[in-house]
């Protein structure tokens, strides 16, 4: 199912106060698995196969894109699927639109609470997931390993070698470290950050030794999944003028930022800039 993916995905040029951007509309690759999640999940879903794993089991909050981009691919592939989600308190809920597409597609759904949720990473959390599911192929949160930066080199393609700006959203920082590998050193890669903070600064910084990029978390209106009057109303004016559609969590927050730094002054009309739209639309919530 990753194979054939119907190239070239399409760039698209807009124009604001003077400065021209291509976006490179990764939202269009499938409803569901959309975006950077499919080159995430390519090389891991291959080697679960590979290495003979039936199931994926990963990690995520309510509303995450990866656990829907799991979900779909996992089915599609013939792998059936596990998602430990954050917070025991929604085992009682009804589920929202995220969880149940997930669960109707035959990922079954284990609900933990915040605390343990915590240890996710943690060896000995792993290896008793790893006893009790033993033919799992187990993702980390939003799919981030060296498989998936791996495939997230290919997000940019020699094509676009001319390019001498890329920005992209950045969640945990996976699909930024595979656009730095692939960059070369003219090229500057500048990431949005959707959480508040600087420790995705320190987590790129030990996934690549290459130093042309950087990180900023001005626009994440106070943290994940937080949103503005102000970002919710741009969204809308921004999907009204151009005709593409963002989400409130990573690519309307990237957008909007991209926008105040050309009010500001700080990205060029001489600059060429490419920006990764890496979907997200299914947990898309704006009125
Ligand atoms: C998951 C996601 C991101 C963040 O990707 P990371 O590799 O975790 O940094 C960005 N944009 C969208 C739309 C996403 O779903």
């Amino acid at each position: 199912m990753f194979d054939n993916l119907a190239q070239p995905i399409p760039t698209q040029r807009i124009r604001y106060l003077g400065v021209n951007i291509s976006i490179k509309r990764l939202d269009l690759i499938h409803p569901y698995i959309s975006g950077n999640k499919f080159f995430k999940l390519k090389y891991n879903l291959a080697t679960a196969l590979q290495q003979g794993n039936q199931q994926v089991l990963t990690f995520g909050g309510a509303y995450s894109n990866h656990i829907a981009a799991t979900a779909f691919a996992a089915q599609a592939m013939g792998l059936s699927s596990i998602g430990i989600i954050r917070g025991l308190e929604l085992q009682d809920q009804p589920l929202n639109p995220t969880l149940s597409m997930a669960q109707d597609l035959g990922m079954q759904l284990k609900f933990i609470s915040r605390e343990d949720y915590r240890h996710k990473n943690q060896p000995e959390f792993l290896q008793a997931l790893h006893t009790q599911y033993p033919h799992s192929y187990i993702l980390p949160e939003g799919g981030t390993n060296s498989l998936a930066i791996q495939g997230c080199r290919e997000i940019l393609t020699p094509q676009e070698q001319h390019f001498d700006l890329i920005c992209c959203a950045v969640g945990t920082g996976g699909t930024i470290t595979g656009l730095i590998e692939a960059s070369h050193a003219q090229q500057q890669i500048l990431g949005f950050s959707a959480l508040k903070g600087d420790f995705l600064s320190h987590d790129v910084a030990k996934l690549t030794h290459k130093r042309n990029w950087s990180i900023t978390d001005e626009f994440c209106c106070g943290g994940y999944a937080k949103t503005s009057p102000e970002l919710i109303q741009f969204i809308l004016e921004f999907s009204a003028q151009y005709h593409i559609p963002l989400e409130q969590v990573y690519t309307g927050k990237m957008l909007y930022g991209i926008f105040q730094m050309i009010a500001r002054g700080e990205l060029l009309a001489s600059q060429n800039i490419l920006v990764i739209h890496s979907g997200g639309l299914q947990g898309r919530n704006i009125a």
